[in-house]
């Protein structure tokens, strides 16, 4: 069972107002993702739909077409320990409405949750454990997105050089992390300090679309219930995850975007992590992060490492090959024609050479090969900038350029 717990609903910061739940279960069947986080769960007018639209049964919801869906939230902690502000995004997953309804009025004492789905509080990482865990042991809580610079666990800005020094005495409540879209496991297996988490794998969308929903993903062997994806989570009973390539992520490099400057560790250290244009201090990316927290050498792969899959969405591969905007009809009408009757995560990772060809253009289904093979490279993501797939374009047409910000 592919699963995506991590996406927002319409009124976080900069996602979709098209965001709803029957959107977010069209685009999951398409997409090939079999359940998903609700998103913003704190939120008054969002939760309202939530209960409109799904019922509960047996720690999940459902829509009318049985559409299956967990509830899921991100809270954002910006607070000062030892000196230094600390801003850390988490994920809280509940077993039900109840339990959604007590962790509201606890953080409604701390602040407010209806100007922002994803909203911030002055409580510690931490404090935000306990609360969830007084609101019920059945809650789990995951750091998100360890490694971005500005708002994550590790981040290079306003995070913790271990998880320890974070959590303190709630770490004990705390199994699992978030790789984000800059890391994937393998870079995470060089911290010794993660050996004991499961390390997970979700999208963080903004939007519905099939290149944000499912672009991570993590797949676990187990029925669709709370408590046995819980447990999966608690053992790292994790089959394996999805993920892009890391250098697609908006944080891979160090750099500035404003300064148009994009430099790999190594190049950010040899200009003393100064930009050369402003003469201000880099944005320190993931890999650069992961290199000074790493206490193994890159090769490394623990025993029992869970396996992942390095994908780049099809809307993307697509959109490189044909040298159209990702979100134009041209786009959409390859990308039907592919994935109909399946679903995109089959066809990316499943579908024999023979069908590709016979659905799509050559240079299409070669590129869809590559993909799976994880030799498609990619311009790296820096400072906020997503990364670029380095795919010859062959398939050019006059035609306009729509590229969607969601
Ligand atoms: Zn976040
Ligand atoms: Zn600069």
């Amino acid at each position: 069972m592919l699963i995506d717990l991590h996406i927002h609903g319409p009124h976080s910061r900069g996602t979709s107002k098209q965001l709803s739940i029957t959107n977010l279960e069209k685009y999951a069947r398409i997409k090939g993702i079999d359940l998903l986080g609700t998103g913003d769960f704190t939120h008054p007018v969002w939760l309202a739909h939530l209960r409109e639209h799904l019922e509960e049964r047996g720690g999940l919801l459902y829509t009318k077409t049985g559409f299956p869906f967990m509830l899921s939230t991100e809270i954002s902690s910006i607070y000062s320990q030892d000196g230094k502000t600390r801003k850390i995004h988490q994920v809280l997953l509940a077993p039900n409405f109840d339990i959604v309804e007590q962790i509201r009025e606890a953080l409604l004492k701390h602040g407010r949750l209806d100007y922002d789905g994803r909203p911030i509080f002055g409580l510690p990482a931490p404090e935000i454990v306990e609360l969830a865990m007084e609101a019920s042991k059945d809650c789990f809580v995951f750091p998100a997105h360890i490694w971005t610079p500005w708002f994550s666990l590790f981040g290079s800005n306003s995070g913790f050089d271990s998880m320890k020094d974070c959590y303190q005495d709630m770490l004990k409540h705390v199994h699992a992390i978030e790789t984000g879209m800059s890391s994937d496991p393998a870079m995470n297996w060089r911290l010794s300090q993660l050996d004991d988490k499961a390390i997970l794998s979700f999208s963080d969308a903004h939007s519905h679309w099939p290149w944000r929903i499912g672009r991570e993903a993590t797949s676990i062997n187990t029925k669709p219930s709370y408590t046995s994806i819980i447990q999966a989570f608690k053992y790292k009973n994790i089959e394996y995850t999805v993920e892009t390539n890391p250098s697609y992520g908006k944080y891979h490099f160090d750099g500035h975007r404003n300064c148009g400057i994009s430099f790999s560790p190594r190049e950010a250290l040899a200009h003393n992590n100064t930009c050369p244009v402003c003469k201000r201090p880099l944005t320190i990316g993931v890999m650069h992060r992961v290199e000074v927290l790493a206490d193994r050498e890159e090769e490394y792969q623990p025993k029992n490492a869970t396996p992942f899959k390095t994908l780049i969405p099809l809307s993307e591969i697509i959109s490189a090959v044909t040298g159209k905007g990702i979100a134009t009809a041209f786009v959409w009408k390859e990308y039907n024609e592919l994935v109909q009757g399946s679903s995109e995560l089959q066809v990316m990772l499943k579908m024999n050479e023979l069908e590709l060809r016979k659905r799509s253009r050559p240079a299409i289904a070669e590129a869809i090969l590559k993909n799976r093979e994880g030799k498609i490279q990619i311009e790296p993501g820096f400072d906020g900038v997503y990364g670029k797939p380095i795919i010859e374009t062959k398939i050019i047409k006059k035609g306009q350029k729509t590229l969607s910000d969601f």
